[in-house]
């Protein structure tokens, strides 16, 4: 290979990428003194390595741990990302996956926004086999938030004395006329926060005004908005209420699995919400449809172990449902965080912008909390939907349609000026391939 051939080109990406802080969610191992790919990254090296290695449940350490502690985090945390950008191990994998995809069309698809965001950092679209298609999913909580949601949270803002609080992507995203972040300018109370329990302590420090937070995200943000009202519950703080959006990841794979217009060969499946979840959840895709898929994490060699084993088990015809995420997720997920969440909240159906309504994939509030939701609190006047003219973001969500095809994509449609929500979020199918285009 010389210089210019693109697999040195991803690699040297690789072996540049910048080290997360220590603290990110992704930085498990500081705490889990085994790595679970550690043997499958060794293995791997060799084109000819069996991607099983991926599920041996007693790896060899990394060698880390031992110094693992809590004044030698950012150390530990270096690394483990330098371990799993291994430069060579990338080559190798990138080889095993051209070797495994043969010619026939595979279509996988990513369902987590930050691994959107990983899999164009690190260039791995255009390296892939010319018969692979990496297309982006519905895992943008933002993106997939439908329209008449956003407009409900406009008109509680509008509500004398409301002051309305919510995460900084869901500020900018378009409703049918209008936006948090335009009635923000507008003059109405309305505020980011980083955690429900800031939104806990605006609500402390102004006990005459009602406080609304709009809760949106999967299954790895609602545990925290469970927290927050039962937090809220046993500080007796009757002005605090949340304007529920959540949703669940399982049955939205379901719909596109359905989808006849779409046709994936094999799910990444998201690490994050895995770690709640675990992998039970996903197995009906192998049951019902013979889609295999698996978790991965967001690094390098985690991203392309996972596609050269979703290769492999589409070659094989063997489909299974595989963790590649170990030193992330437990095959149970978390069962404690599960438990809140099943305290505060129960299934409904709910309607996700581009796949439309999806029976029992969204969360809402049980009525022993009812005080604390804010659907129930506010009966107000929602105006009728519109949807963002020529704006494709359905198709983009459903894999339908890759963002450059759009028409107003880079053109009408920027992150500085976004038509649609896939442009605000910087986990935004949109937003990711704008930004890393080149
Ligand atoms: S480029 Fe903009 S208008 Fe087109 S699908 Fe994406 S968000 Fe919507």
């Amino acid at each position: 290979m010389t210089t210019r051939d693109p697999k040195n080109a991803v690699a040297a990406n690789v072996a540049s990428a910048p080290t997360p802080r220590a603290g990110n969610s992704n930085v498990a191992p500081a705490s889990n003194p085994r790595i679970g790919s550690a043997s499958a990254m060794a293995a791997m090296a060799t084109p000819n390595s069996n991607t099983d290695t991926v599920s041996a449940t007693t790896p060899p350490s990394l060698g880390i741990a031992e110094t693992a502690g809590p004044t030698n985090t950012t150390a530990d945390a270096r690394a483990v990302f330098d371990a799993f950008r291994d430069p060579a191990l990338t080559r190798a994998l990138i080889e095993r996956i051209h070797a495994l995809a043969g010619d026939r069309p595979i279509n996988l698809m990513e369902v987590c926004g930050t691994h959107t965001v990983s899999i164009g950092r690190y260039g791995f679209r255009s390296i892939m086999p010319a018969n692979l298609h990496l297309l982006s999913g519905p895992g943008c909580p933002v993106c997939v938030t439908a329209n008449q949601d956003i407009d409900r949270a406009i008109a509680l803002a509008r509500v004398d004395g409301v002051i309305i609080t919510t995460f900084g992507d869901m500020m900018r995203v378009p409703g049918s006329t209008s936006s948090l972040a335009a009635e923000k300018a507008a003059g109405h109370d309305v505020r980011m926060v980083y955690s429900p329990l800031d939104a806990l302590t605006i609500a402390q420090e102004n006990p005459g005004r009602p406080v609304i937070f709009m809760g949106v995200g999967f299954e790895t943000t609602t545990p925290t908005i469970a927290a927050a009202i039962l937090e809220a519950q046993a500080r007796d703080l009757q002005n605090f209420s949340v304007l529920s959006v959540h949703k669940t990841t399982p049955p939205a794979l379901r719909a596109i699995a359905n989808d006849p217009q779409t046709r994936i060969d094999g799910f990444i499946l998201p690490g994050h919400v895995s770690t709640i979840t675990g992998i039970n959840p996903y197995r009906f895709l192998v049951d019902d449809f013979g889609i295999p898929g698996v978790v991965t994490g967001f690094e390098p060699v985690d991203i392309l172990e996972g596609i050269a084993s979703l290769v492999e088990m589409i070659d094989s015809g063997l489909p299974e449902i595989r963790n590649a995420y170990r030193r992330g997720v437990n095959e149970d997920g978390n069962p404690v965080a599960r438990q809140m969440v099943e305290q505060v909240f129960e299934p409904c159906d709910v309607t996700w912008r581009g796949l439309g309504p999806i029976p029992g994939s969204g969360l809402r509030i049980r009525p022993a909390f009812e005080t604390f939701d804010a659907a129930k609190r506010f009966d107000v006047p929602v105006e009728p939907t519109v949807e963002p003219r020529g704006c494709r973001c359905g198709d983009v969500l459903r894999g339908r349609i890759s963002p450059p095809e759009c028409p107003l994509f880079g053109k009408a449609c920027t992150p500085a000026d976004p038509v649609g929500p896939c442009m605000v979020s910087s986990e935004g199918s949109c937003a990711a391939y704008h930004r890393f285009r080149s």
